[in-house]
C-alpha cells in the first residue's frame, strides 16, 4: 500500500500534489519544498547571469492575484544545510536506529491496518443490511419505507466517512521499506558521505537519496532575519526544525578551508586557470560550500575573496622583456621595435607579428627574430616618413 503510494509519487502529477520523480538541476529540494508561510508546494526557478542560481519560489499569490510571490528562498544555503542534516542523520548508527523505529512503526501499522479492515467491513455490512431491510418493505407501507431509507442513507454516509478517514490514515503512514530497501539503506550509510560528494553522483541521485528519507521540507525565511527556518518531515513521521543562514557567504565553517585555500593558491601559482583548478579540486575530492562540485566561477569567487591574483606564467611580477623561451613579451617587443605596446597588440591582431598566449588572459609570448625586427623597423621608417614630410 505504502509502496504503491511510493510508486504513485514517481508518476509526476504536480497538479495532484505528488512530488514527482527527481529531475535534473541543482535544487536539492525540488518537489518536496513546501512554503512555511502558506503551506503550498514551492517550485524551482533559476536566476543569475547563466541561470545558475536555483531558488524555491511560492508563486501562488502572484499567479492567482498578480501580487508578488509569497516568498522566494535561494536554494544554495538551504541545500547545503539540508545536505549536512541528511549526512548527519544517515550515519550508520543513526540508520540502525531509524530502521528499528521503522520496524516498530511497521508492526504498529499492520495492527492498525487490521483494525481498519474490521471497521470498514463492518460499516459496509451494516449499509448492506439496511439496504436489504429497505428492499423488503412493502411499497404501500410508505412511512416505514421512508424511515428505512433514511437509515440506509445514514449507513452509506458512515461507510463514506470511514473510507475517507482510512485514506487519510494511509497517506499519513510512514514509508514501508522492503528488506532490499533496508539493506540498500544500511549499505548506503557506510559510505554515504563519499557517495554524496563523489563527482560521479548526479544531482538526481542526491535528490533520490534525500527523498528516500525526507517527505517534505517546509521553508520560511520571514520568521528570522537573515535566516531560513526549515522543518523537515521525515518519512518515519518524525519532524525536526532547523535554522540556516540565508547566504552561503563564507567558507569559514568549511573544515578544509585552509587546505582548500592553499591548494587554489598552489594551482594558481602554477599557471592553472580557474576552470582547470575547479576540475582538479573536484578530482581531489574537495567540495564547494553548497555540497556540490566546483565550477570555474566558484574558484574565481574564492580567489577574489582571498585576494589571490589571477594565474600568470610569471606569477604576479611584471612581464620581463623576454621570456625564458627567448620569446618577447608585448613590452619587450615594443622596446625592440621602438613602438608602443598598443602598436604591438595591433600588429598581433593584424598578423604582422606572431605570438601565443598560454590561455586567454595570459601574457603574450611573441616570436621575433633579428631579421623581423629589422624588417619591421624599416617598414616603420617608410610609413612614418610621409607623415613627417606632410607635417
Ligand atoms: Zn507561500
Amino acid at each position: 500500500m505504502a509502496n504503491q503510494r511510493h510508486l504513485a509519487d514517481n508518476t509526476n502529477h504536480p497538479a495532484a500534489g505528488h512530488p514527482g520523480a527527481p529531475r535534473k538541476g541543482l535544487a536539492l529540494l525540488q518537489g518536496i519544498a513546501v512554503c512555511g508561510r502558506c503551506g503550498r508546494r514551492m517550485s524551482v526557478h533559476y536566476t543569475g547571469p547563466n541561470g545558475d542560481y536555483p531558488g524555491y519560489v511560492c508563486r501562488t499569490d502572484r499567479d492567482q492575484t498578480g501580487a508578488p510571490s509569497c516568498q522566494v528562498v535561494r536554494a544554495l544555503a538551504v541545500d547545503a544545510g539540508v545536505a549536512q542534516i541528511l549526512l548527519e542523520a544517515l550515519k550508520p548508527d543513526q540508520i540502525a536506529i531509524a530502521l528499528a523505529a521503522l520496524g516498530q512503526l511497521d508492526r504498529e501499522a499492520k495492527q492498525l491496518e487490521r483494525q481498519w479492515a474490521l471497521r470498514r467491513e463492518r460499516a459496509r455490512y451494516e449499509a448492506e443490511r439496511a439496504r436489504r431491510q429497505y428492499d423488503t418493505v412493502e411499497p404501500e407501507n410508505r412511512l416505514v419505507a421512508r424511515s428505512l431509507e433514511r437509515v440506509w442513507e445514514e449507513k452509506l454516509r458512515v461507510v463514506e466517512r470511514i473510507e475517507q478517514d482510512y485514506d487519510l490514515w494511509c497517506r499519513e503512514q510512514p514509508l514501508v521499506l522492503g528488506d532490499d530497501d533496508r539493506d540498500a539503506l544500511r549499505a548506503l550509510g557506510q559510505n554515504l558521505p563519499q557517495v554524496w560528494h563523489a563527482s560521479s553522483t548526479k544531482a538526481a541521485d542526491r535528490k533520490r537519496i534525500l527523498r528516500f528519507v525526507m517527505r517534505e521540507v517546509i521553508l520560511d525565511q520571514t520568521k528570522l532575519k537573515g535566516h531560513v527556518w526549515l522543518k523537515i518531515v521525515w518519512h518515519t513521521g518524525a519532524t525536526s526544525e532547523h535554522i540556516v543562514q540565508r547566504r552561503v557567504h563564507t567558507y569559514n565553517d568549511y573544515a578544509d578551508r585552509d587546505q582548500l585555500r592553499q591548494r587554489i593558491t598552489q594551482l594558481n601559482a602554477a599557471g592553472t586557470m580557474d576552470r582547470e583548478v575547479a576540475q582538479v579540486l573536484n578530482q581531489e575530492g574537495f567540495t564547494a560550500a553548497c555540497g556540490c562540485r566546483f565550477q570555474g566561477e566558484t574558484v574565481w569567487q574564492l580567489r577574489t575573496r582571498w585576494g589571490i591574483a589571477p594565474a600568470k606564467i610569471n606569477g604576479i611580477a611584471a612581464n620581463p622583456p623576454r621570456w625564458s623561451d627567448e620569446s618577447f613579451s608585448v613590452q619587450g617587443a615594443a622596446a625592440a621595435l621602438r613602438v608602443t605596446t598598443q602598436t604591438v597588440l595591433t600588429y598581433l591582431a593584424d598578423g604582422l607579428l606572431t605570438g601565443r598566449q598560454l590561455r586567454k588572459g595570459q601574457p603574450w609570448q611573441i616570436d621575433l627574430t633579428d631579421d623581423q625586427i629589422r624588417d619591421l623597423r624599416a617598414r616603420l621608417q617608410r610609413t612614418r616618413r610621409p607623415k613627417k614630410e606632410a607635417s
